[in-house]
């Protein structure tokens, strides 16, 4: 399938699940994830018309970006050691996986504007996930107000890799349980609007639980 044609499904899918849960289809981003697909495929994702990109190593990043540049608004959604901010922090529009303060340091030194950061959530609590655990978040986000270039605009999660359909949206609600929460203390520093969650598995599940930023790949681009 050309990433057109995947594109135009994802949509219908993305129209159905803001129909069942009564929202509205402009406030949801579609993130092209390429980390699997050549520079070619990922030019053929900015022809459908999809221009947020994301990736989740700094080389693939660096690698696409030589080709696309500004072509593209660059989201940072992996694991991201600290020694290796500098090398894309001028390069991209926000990053997915905040969980650490090294992090957000780095950040705060060699950005020179305010960054847009979700702060990674494991809510499922999976040894093999990155992320904060739900009781650390708040915590963590009061210790984010020294950093002034970093605005935590919402948090991100992973589902578990699962079947039970029940289980995912436990997940994605407690997660955005977590964001009102954010939200309702009226921190300057962290509106916590946002919500990023959701990938090809379970995008519709994401959608009708509130999700504002859904990571595609396998589905969009293909693996
Ligand atoms: C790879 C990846 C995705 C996309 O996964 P698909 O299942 O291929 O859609 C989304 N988010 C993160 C953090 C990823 O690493």
């Amino acid at each position: 399938m050309t990433v057109l044609q995947s594109l135009q499904q994802i949509q219908q899918q993305i129209s159905a699940a803001c129909e069942r849960s009564s929202r509205n289809i402009k406030d949801i981003t579609i993130i092209g994830v390429t980390k699997y697909v050549t520079i070619e495929r990922t030019e053929e994702l900015l022809a459908a018309g999809i221009h947020d990109v994301g990736e989740n190593r700094t080389e693939g990043l660096l690698e696409k970006y030589e080709h696309i540049g500004e072509n593209a608004n660059w989201h940072f959604i992996g694991t991201l050691q600290s020694r290796k901010v500098k090398d894309i922090v001028d390069k991209i529009h926000m990053i997915h996986s905040l969980d650490r303060l090294s992090v957000a340091k780095q950040i705060n030194n060699r950005s020179e504007r305010k960054m847009d950061c979700f702060v990674q959530v494991n809510v499922s609590g999976e040894a093999s996930k990155h992320g904060l655990n739900i009781d650390e978040v708040i915590p963590f986000i009061e210790q984010l107000a020294a950093y002034e270039k970093v605005n935590v605009i919402g948090l991100m999660t992973m589902a578990p890799h699962i079947t039970d359909e029940n289980q995912i949206r436990e997940v994605f609600r407690s997660l955005r349980k977590l964001r009102d929460e954010v939200q309702s203390r009226n921190y300057t520093h962290a509106p916590c609007t946002a919500l990023s969650m959701g990938m090809s598995n379970d995008f519709e599940i994401a959608i009708e639980e509130g999700a504002t930023h859904i990571r595609l790949g396998t589905k969009l681009v293909g693996s």
